[in-house]
């Protein structure tokens, strides 16, 4: 029965947990993302999101997982940014299980504000051992700017598991920093 995790996407600092953080001029209450929730997953169970942001680069965002997560499946729908149908309120849903085929289930996070996405709706993938799957890139700051998006960062949820991201302003290092964790076993 070991542990499951998901590591920092690329590479920046904290910008918000469940409340943002106050380095980046941010304050108050962090929600979640679950405005048209019309995945295979419902808009039920996520919690703790965390923001991780870059200095102003906007890198590609990869999956970094444990060798024990085995295949995923992935659901995109538009629930971020009060449901808005552009690259800022995208999300790319991933389900993570213990075997090939969608097999075990571990629990799941989502990738908020993707650009660019590199996977499909609904498909399953099966990871070699140390493989890495691209998801999408981070977005530039919006002209005008938008009260949902103020500068490159991804937001991150998770069903399940716990949070062991840094805390607010830490630094995380791409495919190093553990983000979430999740304890499973398969019957
Ligand atoms: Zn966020």
């Amino acid at each position: 029965m070991p542990y499951a995790y998901v590591y920092a996407p690329f590479s920046g600092s904290i910008s918000g947990l469940n409340n943002y953080c106050g380095c980046v001029g941010g304050s108050g209450p962090h929600s979640l993302c679950t405005q048209n929730c019309n995945c295979f997953q419902s808009c039920n169970g996520w919690s703790s999101p965390v923001d991780i942001r870059t200095s102003g680069t906007t890198p590609r965002i990869f999956l970094y997982r444990s060798s024990g997560i085995l295949s995923v499946r992935t659901c995109l729908n538009f629930s971020c940014c009060n449901g808005s149908t552009d690259n800022y309120g995208r999300v790319v849903i991933v389900e993570l299980f213990a075997q090939y085929n969608a097999q075990c289930p571990i629990g799941a996070i989502k990738f908020g504000h993707v650009g660019s996405p590199k996977v499909t709706h609904g498909q399953v993938y099966n990871l070699a051992p140390g493989a890495v799957l691209e998801i999408g890139i981070v977005l530039p700051t919006p002209q005008p700017p938008r009260a949902c998006y103020s500068g490159p960062h991804v937001h991150m949820e998770r069903i399940g598991g716990e949070t062991i991201a840094p805390g607010c302003c830490g630094p995380v290092t791409e495919g190093t920093t553990p983000i979430y964790r999740w304890y499973y076993q398969c019957l």
